[in-house]
């Protein structure tokens, strides 16, 4: 996992480059009283962005039919160091199809456990080799940091001696060691940049976040960024309801015209039984990035609405929901989350475990601080993944879903108390820690920033009211 760690960092940063300078193709287009509508036309080349990598990556690491079982078996003419595929630009110019002819690199595919040694071994070289382009060469050391997943090419010379090396670090980044005459390898380091185009979709709840934001055709990872970019706002397991509208403008990067990857998401809304929440995407002038309502104020609150994995939740369960449970029976001072045993739970807020422990009522439980007033707790866990004592940020996954104590069935039962006193989170946002609100002295470029979000979510809102009005419309004639 480190690989993709690594590879993500770098394509942060070349986002960051490639929206300075990348034409931003706008593909909305609702169809005129159409139902609400995924954009299809994304949904459809839409596959995970892991799979869009590893197309992309496969299709590097085809060997080249030209290549030789073992280039080693080459009778080497004397004087040949030099790179081969050197064609004379007469030849170039009248090639049939005018690719010169590519030089024959072997490739590998780095697998888990691998290591230099082994890589070259598997292509015909040995542990002299690794160690002339990694050690003895000033830029080498790079070719050390090798992941899963990642494509290490040879390059023979025609004495079938190591010409070269290509390390395929992502389909963004390739860095290329070239022998040279003094034996020793230097580097180049290749850099593309993905072109971003914006794209969009628009989805309605029928059963759940999850099973809409599938059928607008939004990854896996894109849904888990709208849950947490909505998280301090919207309780994904309680609150959604059948009808509930969702639109999201987000980014997408291609290579070569197909696409590599999902980008960030620009502006999203998400109306809720008839309250619309919105987000921006905004930078600040500190260079911060974060997600803010139309207001400049942060969508990141203290504390999460509900303080479990939605995703893992079926939309059975959502359907069959149990709503917030305030029972009149027995002191029942909590919500309780029907969930899947083994669902994540996630630290509410910011904070330090002051109890991690088992009782018989209680069964696995935690509690924890957050600040002099907020204590929330979590109950009937399955596994415990804090101790007492701990530090925990909001989101850190604190233990599991399960059914221990004095549960019937695997839920979550979550309290929230303020001052020691048990309240429902859900209706003291009043006493609740003030989100972040941008600066006025931000607020010029913070409008700036977001006015083509805002009329693209509202030509997207406007056209979700149109198609309901045709529906309605078209019911009316019935
Ligand atoms: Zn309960």
């Amino acid at each position: 996992m480190a690989g993709a760690q690594q590879a993500l960092g770098h394509h942060k940063h070349f986002v960051a480059v490639a929206i300075l300078t990348a034409g931003v193709a706008i593909t909305a287009g609702l169809a005129p009283g159409g139902s609400v509508k995924a954009n299809r036309e994304a949904a459809l080349e839409t596959d995970s962005a892991e799979q869009a990598v590893e197309r992309i990556l496969s299709a590097t690491a085809a060997p080249s039919p030209a290549t030789p079982a073992s280039s080693n078996d080459i009778t080497p003419p004397l004087d040949s160091v030099s790179l081969p595929a050197e064609a004379p630009p007469e030849e170039l110019a009248a090639a049939e199809p005018p690719v010169p002819p590519a030089p024959d690199w072997k490739e590998e595919t780095v697998r888990a456990g691998d290591n230099l040694s082994l890589i070259f071994k598997r292509a015909g070289y040995d542990n002299g080799d690794v160690h002339q382009v990694v050690y003895a060469s000033p830029q080498g050391k790079a070719l050390s940091r090798i992941y899963p997943g990642q494509t290490v090419a040879f390059l023979a010379a025609s004495d079938g001696s190591l010409a070269g090396v290509k390390h395929v670090i992502s389909p963004l980044e390739t860095v290329t060691y070239q022998r040279g005459d003094d034996g020793l390898y230097s580097a180049e380091r290749v850099i593309r940049q993905p072109e971003i185009r914006e794209s969009w979709a628009s989805g309605e709840i029928t059963s759940s976040l999850f099973m809409a934001g599938q059928d607008m055709g939004l990854s896996q990872m894109k849904i888990l960024e709208l849950a947490n970019i909505f998280g301090g706002v919207i309780d994904f397991v309680l609150d959604p309801r059948k009808g509930d509208t969702i639109h999201v403008v987000y980014e997408e990067h291609y290579l070569d015209g197909e696409k590599y990857r999902d980008g960030d998401i620009i502006a999203a809304s998400f109306t809720n039984q008839g309250e619309t929440f919105t987000a921006y995407r905004y930078q600040d002038s500190d260079g911060d990035v974060s997600y803010y309502n139309a207001d400049g104020v942060s969508m990141r609150k203290a504390f999460l609405m509900a303080p479990v994995d939605f995703t893992r939740i079926s939309s059975n369960f959502n359907m069959k929901r149990l709503h917030p449970i305030y029972k009149t029976t027995r002191p029942h001072r909590g919500t309780d989350y029907a969930a899947p045993t083994g669902t994540p739970v996630f630290a509410a807020g910011d904070g330090r475990v002051i109890k991690a422990g088992y009782s018989r009522p209680n069964g696995n439980y935690v509690f924890i601080q957050h600040g002099d007033r907020y204590v929330t707790k979590y109950l009937h866990l399955h596994k415990k993944h804090v101790k007492q004592g701990q530090r925990v940020a909001q989101s850190d996954v604190i233990g599991t879903v399960g059914s221990t104590g004095a549960a019937t069935g695997p839920h979550l039962h979550y309290e929230f108390l303020v001052d020691g006193v048990h309240r429902n989170p859900r209706t003291i946002h009043k006493e609740l820690p003030k989100a972040k609100t941008l600066p006025s002295s931000e607020m010029a470029a913070f409008q700036q920033s977001i006015a083509p979000a805002a009329q693209q979510l509202a030509s997207l809102q406007s056209g979700n009211r149109l198609a309901l009005n045709q529906a309605s419309a078209d019911a009316g004639q019935r």
